[in-house]
């Protein structure tokens, strides 16, 4: 069984939890909060948000608008603690990846995509993933822990630090926010929204709701109460046209199958106040597996009434996957007959090859714990004794 509807949202860390408040991670509404428990106006909670989040400062002592006596409660029961980078590495494309080192174990990582005016930021949402898609790296890993709201807005922080480029700056380096890098971000519904609140604030990082986009492989009912409370772009990782392929490849389609998140994201399209905004397929391409002629005349009649652009995704390969990348000509092809139905497609191009930064590469040579890759060995070593005895 999945464990798709609940998981420890605490972190497994033997650690001693910080007792300080990070307020890296509180919301506008989180941080009047606690602006109001100190006894303050909640007013206070807008100069927090400015020092932390246009400035970058996170010093107490450096927030000068506020009194000396309120910087010194402050420093007793708070802090602004950004993630603990452990690397970060710049291809030859300008593409950078940060790795951050999560307290209680393991690394994830934040890749930013700069493109001329344009800056994506690929966030992370969890350690490892629960939901185990068979040509994943992250899944592999088994699911590890959620991430914290001041971890995953955190990852924003450090990567314009990286580049001195807070708004008080007047530079932008990240215009674009994609949740598409470690984790399924539905599963850690509360953290992810809050972090998604702080980058569509104008007292966080001001980003317009169409520039933020949450990627999910299709939690149904996290997706309904997403679409009661937030306004972000929404992407669903589909990657197979019929249920069967997607069963193996995507194993939460046992639980919601393709029509079922189809409808959900029509639901989350009909609660919002612009009708114009579409739903963005992600479509991995697996050599040989949902790449032929067939599957794409598939997708093309699975998704012609179905208001969406489809994103072409080429595999990214790393050791062990077992699947490979399609030729560039079958990819062509498979756009091909997408866009002679006039269905708006793009094939995603591979950035940040020279440093592992693609989708799907983040953290890759990890040791693999899911239960697949327990069986698989299982089977390969009753194999191995077979050959052996025989
Ligand atoms: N869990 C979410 C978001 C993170 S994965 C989701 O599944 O949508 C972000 C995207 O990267 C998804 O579309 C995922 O299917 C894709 N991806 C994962 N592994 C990949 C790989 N090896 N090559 C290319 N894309 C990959
Ligand atoms: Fe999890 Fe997304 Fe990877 Fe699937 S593709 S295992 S949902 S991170």
């Amino acid at each position: 069984m999945l464990d798709i509807e609940s998981h420890p949202t605490t972190s497994v860390s033997t650690e001693t939890p910080p007792d300080k408040i990070n307020l890296l991670g509180l919301s506008r509404e989180k941080m009047e909060a606690f602006c109001i428990a100190q006894g303050e106006k909640p007013f206070r909670a807008q100069q927090l948000l400015k020092w932390i989040h246009h400035n970058g400062v996170a010093d107490f002592d450096a927030m000068t608008n506020i009194s000396k006596n309120l910087r010194a409660q402050l420093k007793e029961c708070a802090e602004v603690r950004p993630p603990e980078v452990v690397s970060e590495q710049t291809s030859k494309d300008g593409t950078r990846k940060w790795a951050i080192k999560i307290p209680g174990g393991g690394l994830v990582e934040t890749v930013l995509i700069p493109d001329g005016e344009r800056g994506t930021l690929c966030v992370s949402s969890q350690v490892g993933c629960s939901l185990d898609c068979t040509f994943c790296s992250t899944g592999k890993q088994g699911f590890q822990r959620d991430l914290t709201a001041s971890e995953i807005i955190g990852q924003v922080w450090l990567a314009i630090k990286s580049y001195d480029a807070f708004p008080s700056n007047n530079k932008k380096i990240v215009t674009n926010v994609v949740m598409m890098g470690m984790g399924e971000p539905l599963l850690n519904f509360d953290n992810v929204v809050d972090a998604m609140n702080i980058m569509l604030d104008d007292f966080g990082y001001g980003i317009s709701k169409r520039r933020v986009t949450l990627s999910t492989s299709g939690v149904v009912p996290a997706l309904d109460r997403l679409g009661d409370i937030s306004q972000v772009s929404l992407a669903i990782s589909l990657h197979a046209p019929n249920d069967e392929l997607r069963n193996q490849l995507v194993p939460i389609n046992r639980r919601y199958p393709i029509a079922d998140l189809l409808a959900a994201c029509r639901r989350y399209w009909e609660k919002q106040s612009d009708t114009h905004r579409v739903t963005t397929v992600e479509y991995i391409l697996l050599a040989g597996v949902n790449d032929s002629t067939e599957h794409a005349r598939e997708l093309v009649h699975l998704l012609k009434d179905f208001p969406c652009k489809i994103n072409l995704i080429p595999f990214n390969p790393f050791p062990s996957s077992g699947y490979e990348r399609p030729s560039k000509n079958a990819v062509s092809r498979f756009w091909q007959i997408l866009s002679d139905s006039h269905i708006v497609s793009t094939i995603r191009s591979t950035r940040g090859d020279d440093i592992d930064a693609a989708c799907g590469q983040l953290v890759g040579l990890v040791e693999d714990r899911t239960k697949r890759s327990q069986r698989h060995r299982a089977k390969s070593s009753q194999v191995q004794a077979l050959e052996i005895t025989g």
